[in-house]
């Protein structure tokens, strides 16, 4: 199998004629025209003096050019560093001082702003704005388009800064093979066809955007509606014509909130997928309600693509991420020993195969640390299988609350939250306590309307959990702090309350 995924678009008999990509103001790309721009970006890069392994920062807004950026590097052999158009200068001197790229591409506007940043590392500053303009797509009209460096398995094709909830971020390094064995993994399992049009919501300076929606369109040889972002709206009025869409589950969560959804602008869908941080079970529920569709939840993070899947065909359980994909092994472990454990029992998830990826750049340290000597890589999440096999995470390693030497879950205590009368959603999460270490802390988000007091709550979980996993204080909250992704910052949550039990102490 050819492991370089421009070569596996390619070989696609007629792909070049078919459309590739469609604008919400109705403007059309087909792959040829999306491949040929991607050749005369790479073009453009050489000319800048950009080589073979050198990387290409970018923090641009999403538009088909930007994405013909990434495809010009994977073609030429250069590494794609996409970057959240959110990060301040801080961040990118961070990132840009760790990546050394050789080109850094940012929006028009920002050109003067970061050319200093730039200049400090020795980049080459250059421009793409949303709609085509900015000094790169002019250097491309001009740029002879390089031969297809045709790089292989090992290469290195891109790199993504991750980890923002916790610590500072490394940047994963993902090989063409990672990327290749990914889309045709997830193209397969969920019987992705020419015919399919996926409703593109998700940002494309993430691996959820980029990898699994975006590459596993295109091994099909389907296309994309690709939206600059999710707005309601645009998504409402979309969803007639798509076949399917991968979201976050704030995706669902904002369409449920829309009157407007029933089976009738759902009925030319085949399927909903959601990930990047997990998806409630009531909101799984309300949504095979309302729209007839029962949504399939995947895991997986930036450093090993999707490892898991709820089954396409088969029962697709809310709360839980289904079963390792083909080619996938996975281990459930005692974080401390790496010993397997027995089926049932809560441990870190260790997974290994083509998709996982060699390393975070320049961190030899670390990655000695994350990696077993077998090969398989920590991931950091823990979780069990139930009785039928279906993964169920429970959260990151790093938010488990230890509170008087017992371990508490967060994921367990919130599901009894959640299921109170009244209760959007909840985070529990560790805070330093005077007798207990860690003192259990949930916060809670409320239906508008509602008052709910914390006596309540404890005395609803008083039933239905040790004592040791109570919340020691519940904290009413109008919504959740959560990242691009919509995943819920902890981080936050404890830097916010850290000195809510010092301050009772005192
Ligand atoms: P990222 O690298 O930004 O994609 O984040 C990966 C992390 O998101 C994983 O390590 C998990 O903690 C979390 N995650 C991804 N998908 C799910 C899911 N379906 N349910 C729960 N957590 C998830």
């Amino acid at each position: 199998m050819t492991e370089n995924l421009i070569s596996l678009i390619e070989r696609r008999p007629g792909v070049r004629d078919r459309p590739l990509i469609e604008t919400p103001d109705g403007r059309c790309w087909t792959y040829r025209d999306v491949l040929d721009l991607a050749g005369r970006l790479a073009g453009a890069l050489l000319a800048s003096g950009a080589r073979r392994g050198d990387r290409i920062a970018a923090q641009i807004d999403k538009s088909p050019e930007g994405f013909a950026l990434y495809l010009g590097c994977l073609r030429a052999g250069l590494v794609f560093l996409p970057l959240n158009p959110a990060y301040t200068s801080a961040e990118l001197d961070y990132f840009l001082g760790d990546a050394e790229p050789a080109v850094f591409v940012v929006r028009p506007e920002q050109e003067r702003a970061l050319a200093p940043l730039a200049a400090g590392i020795g980049a080459k500053i250059m421009t793409l704005g949303t709609a085509g303009e900015g000094s790169l797509p002019a250097t491309a009209s001009k740029a002879t388009v390089p031969a297809d460096e045709n790089p292989g398995r090992d290469d290195i094709a891109a790199i993504l800064y991750t980890s923002g909830t916790t610590g500072r971020a490394k940047g994963a390094m993902l090989t063409h093979g990672n990327l290749a064995s990914n889309a045709m993994t997830l193209a397969e399992t969920w019987r992705f066809a020419e015919h399919d049009v996926l409703l593109h919501a998700l940002p494309i300076f993430h691996a959820h955007g980029l990898f699994v929606a975006a590459n596993t369109v295109m091994v099909a040889g389907a296309s994309m509606l690709f939206l600059p972002k999710f707005d309601l709206d645009v998504v409402m009025r979309l969803l007639p014509r798509a076949t399917t869409m991968m979201g976050v589950p704030t995706f669902y969560t904002r369409l449920l909130g829309d009157p407007r959804l029933d089976r009738g602008v759902c009925a030319n869908m085949r399927l909903f997928v959601s990930g990047s941080a997990p998806l409630l079970a009531e909101t799984h529920r309300a949504w095979q309600a309302r729209s007839g569709h029962a949504i399939l939840e995947r895991y997986g993070m930036t450093e090993t693509v999707i490892t898991t899947s709820n089954p396409y065909d088969g029962d697709r359980v809310a709360g839980t991420v289904g079963f390792p994909l083909p080619g996938v092994e996975l281990r459930i472990v005692d974080p401390a020993s790496g010993q397997a454990l027995p089926r049932g029992e809560t441990g870190m998830i260790e997974v290994r195969g083509p998709t996982v990826f060699p390393g975070y750049w320049r961190q030899p340290e670390r990655n000695k640390a994350e990696f077993r000597s077998d090969g398989f890589f920590i991931t950091g999440d823990l979780a069990r299988r139930d009785d039928r096999g279906y993964l169920h995470i429970v959260g990151r390693d790093k938010d488990l609350v230890i509170s008087g030497g017992y371990n508490v879950y967060p994921k367990e205590v919130e599901s009894e939250i959640d299921g109170l009368p009244g209760v959007v959603e909840s985070a529990v999460f560790g805070v330093a306590h005077p007798d207990f270490g860690e003192g259990v802390t949930a916060a809670v988000v409320v239906q508008p309307g509602q008052v709910l007091e914390e006596i309540e709550v404890l005395k609803a979980l008083e039933a239905r959990l040790a004592r040791y996993k109570l919340p020691k204080r519940v904290i009413v909250v109008t919504d959740l702090p959560r990242n691009a992704m919509g995943k819920v910052q902890k981080n936050v949550l404890r830097q916010t309350y850290g000195d809510l039990y010092r301050r009772l102490a005192g």
